[in-house]
């Protein structure tokens, strides 16, 4: 069994686990006080998720606008990253404090786990967040996750929560995401436009769904909007996992949502095995490897990639590290693990196998990127 339809999501035979990520907006009420009375019929759908027989793991925002009210920042805590810091450090330990509340109220024991971009990007930290999110689910608990805001430097954020949660996803195992949001899901343009059509399906992410997305804003509370949650579909499609677009500004959305069919689903069309996975999932790239034609073709038959198939070498990595692999047009065609840094990248481009062990002094490993540490997009 597998999620083919939006209402498969309620089925727990299709769906057993799911992640739902609740945007700040939902939350938190233009006042900065937290939206009580929603917040408690969320509690009661992810008691219902969990009394068919769904896990639920929760990636709940609203760290940063809670605590914005509480220390009286303005911008909403959003002006420069140390109101952020600080307010998400005083906010979550009040969501981390409903959500206990509001759960335990159903009998359900809430588990608060702050994630950090690094926490998922590095292999070995991964697992451990994996194998700790398996075993509180098959303790019963539900894990509340939010980004680990208050020490997540600029550039090792996830800044939004929709990616957060496709990786959160992945590294669940889950079959679905649920992103409540504040539009009923991906219109094929803008909704205030004449004849807009909500998408109820959509089969891959193209240059046109990609499109469409643009154009749409978002409430000015969170920081996602339509790209970030493609961004996020575009992760879940690779590992396999469905993502929902849902209407969250009604009560009880998810249910209301699900029964009336209003929603879109991103349905995965390939699950890469789970390590590929992770790898075609990350968001920091430390680099650029861009191949010739040749090159992209063999890369498509599966093999792996050679520096004579390299023409430029852009950005600063070491050996392990991840980056991208472009054509010469810019699309990125796949993504992998440098076996060579950024240095010895430049001085084999373009050069046989052969003459490698002169120009490096070393015996050269065989590939630039091994065809198992690489993932084609
Ligand atoms: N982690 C942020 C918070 O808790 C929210 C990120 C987002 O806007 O998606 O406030």
């Amino acid at each position: 069994m597998a999620v083919t339809r939006l209402i498969d999501l309620a089925d727990a035979a299709a769906c057993p686990r799911v992640v739902v990520k609740i945007g700040s907006a939902l939350l938190v009420g233009k006042d900065g006080q937290p939206r009580r009375d929603w917040l408690a019929g969320m509690a009661g759908e992810i008691a219902a998720m969990h009394a068919r027989g769904q896990d639920v793991v929760v990636v709940s925002s609203g760290a940063i606008a809670l605590g914005a009210a509480r220390l009286g920042l303005d911008k909403g805590g959003r002006g420069s990253l140390p109101d952020a810091q600080a307010a998400a450090s005083v906010g979550q330990i009040a969501l981390a404090g409903l959500w206990s509340e509001l759960l335990g109220a159903h009998g359900i024991t809430a588990a608060q786990m702050l994630l950090t971009l690094e926490d998922l990007e590095d292999r070995r930290r991964y697992l451990n967040a994996s194998s700790t999110i398996a075993r509180l689910l098959a303790a019963g608990a539900v894990p509340v996750v939010n980004e680990n805001d208050s020490v997540a430097t600029e550039e090792i954020r996830f800044g939004d929560n929709d990616r957060l949660a496709a990786r959160v996803a992945q590294a669940a195992m889950a079959d679905a995401v649920l992103l409540l949001s504040d539009v009923d899901g991906l219109y094929d343009r803008h909704p205030s436009q004449d004849g807009a059509q909500l998408l109820p399906e959509v089969h891959g992410i193209t240059p046109q769904v990609r499109a469409m997305a643009t154009g749409f804003s978002s409430s000015g509370m969170g920081s996602g909007g339509m790209v970030s949650k493609l961004q996020a579909a575009e992760i879940a499609e690779r590992a396999g996992i469905a993502l929902a677009i849902l209407n969250g500004t009604h009560d009880r959305p998810i249910s209301r949502a699900l029964d009336r069919g209003v929603g879109t689903v991103f349905l995965p069309r390939r699950r890469d095995r789970a390590r590929k996975a992770w790898l075609g999932g990350r968001l920091r790239l430390k680099g650029t490897l861009v191949v010739d034609e040749g090159c992209v073709k063999a890369l498509r038959e599966g093999k792996s990639l050679l520096a004579a198939g390299i023409t430029v070498v852009e950005g600063k990595f070491e050996r392990g590290d991840a980056v991208a692999v472009c054509d010469a047009s810019g699309m990125v065609v796949a993504q992998g693990l440098a076996e060579y840094s950024t240095g010895e990248c430049q001085a084999l481009t373009g050069r046989r196998n052969s003459e490698q062990a002169e120009i490096l002094g070393y015996a050269p490993r065989p590939a630039v990127i091994h065809r198992d540490h690489m993932v084609l997009l």
